[in-house]
């Protein structure tokens, strides 16, 4: 087996998430936990910290950190980050200090412009969300394969959104048999369909409920249906990203 099985959260997702995609509520409640832990103990442990100088954070995650409220923990990682930011720009500081012709200039300005893009590549969140990502799909398939009961509750879910689809049949080969995949190709295929029309049958209501011939009528739990139609197509995660994140 490849990646390790989490059947409990994503038991509680299918049963629980029943008006957006599974995958984007686990997804929500991984990063939750991973600010959570760098904002947390994680602080003043010693090998934590020797990654968070060297990798940190993207500008999305830097930003969840600083409305975390632990202005303290923030601080403390912060300001062994700069130093070693500090550490590793000093070089180039001093070339951009002596710059005495165009060409110095032009070579120490890159000098510094490349140490200081090395800082911004890596996310330690991203990359443990990337590896539950991966665990959560794995397991989706792992447990429609294994358990009938699952491919119900699934089905009867708040589905999966057009970010995460592809990614679940990329995952399928990983974990079902030659057979299996088609037939789960063809379920999810037929779920999809399924989850894709109630999200423009809801988002419809929507519109419909806001003329004045149907004032008064019942939401039918609709109110928020324009941000479900929108979270169907991107996925949760990406409503709030910054320009250039992928
Ligand atoms: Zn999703
Ligand atoms: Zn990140």
């Amino acid at each position: 087996m490849k990646y390790k099985l989490e059947t409990i959260p994503v038991w509680d997702a299918v049963e629980h998430s029943t008006k957006t995609c599974i995958i984007c509520h686990l997804m929500e409640q991984s990063e939750a936990r991973k600010i959570e832990f760098y904002l947390g103990n994680s602080v003043m442990n010693p090998e934590t910290r020797v990654r968070v100088n060297s990798r940190g954070f993207c500008v999305h995650h830097y930003r969840l950190l600083t409305e975390g409220g632990k202005p303290l923990s923030l601080g403390l990682m912060a300001h062994t980050r700069l130093q070693e930011t500090a550490r590793q720009l000093e070089k180039a500081l001093n070339a951009l200090k002596a710059s005495s012709s165009p060409r110095s200039a032009r070579k120490a300005a890159k000098q510094m412009q490349e140490v200081l893009a090395g800082r911004e590549k890596d996310c330690l969140i991203c990359e443990g969300m990337q590896d539950n990502l991966n665990r959560y799909l794995y397991t989706t398939v792992h447990l429609w394969g294994s358990d009938e009961e699952f491919r119900t509750a699934l089905r009867d879910s708040g589905g999966v959104c057009f970010h995460h689809l592809p990614l679940l049949t990329q995952m399928a080969p990983e974990a079902l048999s030659g057979d299996q995949l088609a037939v789960f190709c063809r379920e999810l295929g037929a779920y999809a369909e399924a989850w894709l029309q109630r999200a423009v049958d809801e988002v419809h209501w929507l519109t419909q409920r806001n003329k004045s011939q149907y004032a008064g009528s019942d939401w039918k739990g609709c109110e928020q249906a324009h941000v479900r139609a929108v979270v169907m197509e991107i996925g949760s995660g990406r409503i709030h990203e910054p320009p250039g994140r992928k």
